[in-house]
């Protein structure tokens, strides 16, 4: 894979609730192969931050180009920006994929159905090749013998490595993780950080908020520290981890480490 395309482009998000000013003017620039960690304390936006740019919420500013292609804004009430077109944003959001912490499967479909679903209903693939390429990555993150089962009958690291199979299924230019390991027991964590480890070195781009230190480290090509909805440090994780220069950053890595 190449790394010189800018696969996201965000720059100067805000976002406000009410009078809770969540992020003041965040920036991210992920060229195609990066790996790129979000830490930060509880309540800095990076839930927010990762929803802004799959538009489950909307940002009141901010200039977003995904995978490529700039979504067009209208000025709305209040000086809030909007999407121009929500077709725009279905399409773009065919290209980005989102991992939550609560794996979020479809209940009443086994894992396969899981997986087709988005291929078949979303892409129009036939049920026949998606089928074969969902098991391939099945196959790939460890659960091909669970195909047929349903989510309940798994455990919480085999739901998580499910979900990350159907985020995979449409082949997304950009993937987006929210802390996709914090739900598990500590014994299935690795599991998990396995696959997403193992995606990385594939060259998927990936903007990954986690509180798992050693594996920001490990992975990233990146680290950016949010601190109160403004990234306080950024940089690589040699940087970040072992020497930041914001005094808020060496407090929050050390506090983890
Ligand atoms: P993080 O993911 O870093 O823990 P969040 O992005 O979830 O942080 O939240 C940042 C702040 O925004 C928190 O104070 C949270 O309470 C607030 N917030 C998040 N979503 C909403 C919402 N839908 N309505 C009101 N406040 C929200
Ligand atoms: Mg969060």
């Amino acid at each position: 894979m190449t790394r010189t395309a800018a696969a996201l482009q965000v720059e100067d998000v805000h976002k406000r609730f009410g009078h809770h000013h969540v992020l003041k003017g965040v920036s991210l620039s992920a060229k195609k192969g990066d790996v790129i960690s979000l830490i930060g304390s509880s309540g800095s936006g990076k839930s927010t931050f990762l929803r802004c740019i799959n538009f489950l919420e909307i940002a009141d500013r901010g200039r977003f180009v995904i995978n490529g292609e700039e979504i067009r804004m209208k000025p709305g009430r209040e000086g809030r920006a909007h999407p121009a077109n929500w077709r725009q944003i279905e399409r773009i959001r065919t290209g980005l994929a989102m991992v939550f912490q609560s794996f979020n499967l479809w209940a009443h479909m086994t894992v396969l159905e899981n997986v087709t679903e988005a291929p078949i209903h979303v892409l129009g693939t036939s049920r026949k090749e998606a089928t074969e390429q969902a098991e391939a990555l099945l196959s790939k993150v460890g659960l091909y013998d669970k195909r047929h089962a349903y989510p309940a009958f798994l455990s919480g690291g085999q739901q998580q490595r499910a979900s990350i199979a159907r985020a995979l299924c449409v082949d997304p230019g950009v993937m987006l993780f929210d802390e996709p390991t914090s739900a598990l027991d500590p014994e299935l964590v690795g599991e998990v950080l396995k696959v997403i480890r193992e995606l990385a070195e594939e060259g998927r781009t990936m903007l990954i908020v986690t509180h798992e230190m050693k594996f920001a480290r490990d992975v990233s090509s990146r680290v950016m520290f949010l601190d109160q909805g403004r990234v306080e440090e950024e940089g690589p994780p040699a940087q970040v981890f072992g020497a930041p220069l914001s005094a808020r950053c060496r407090a929050f890595t050390g506090s983890l480490s």
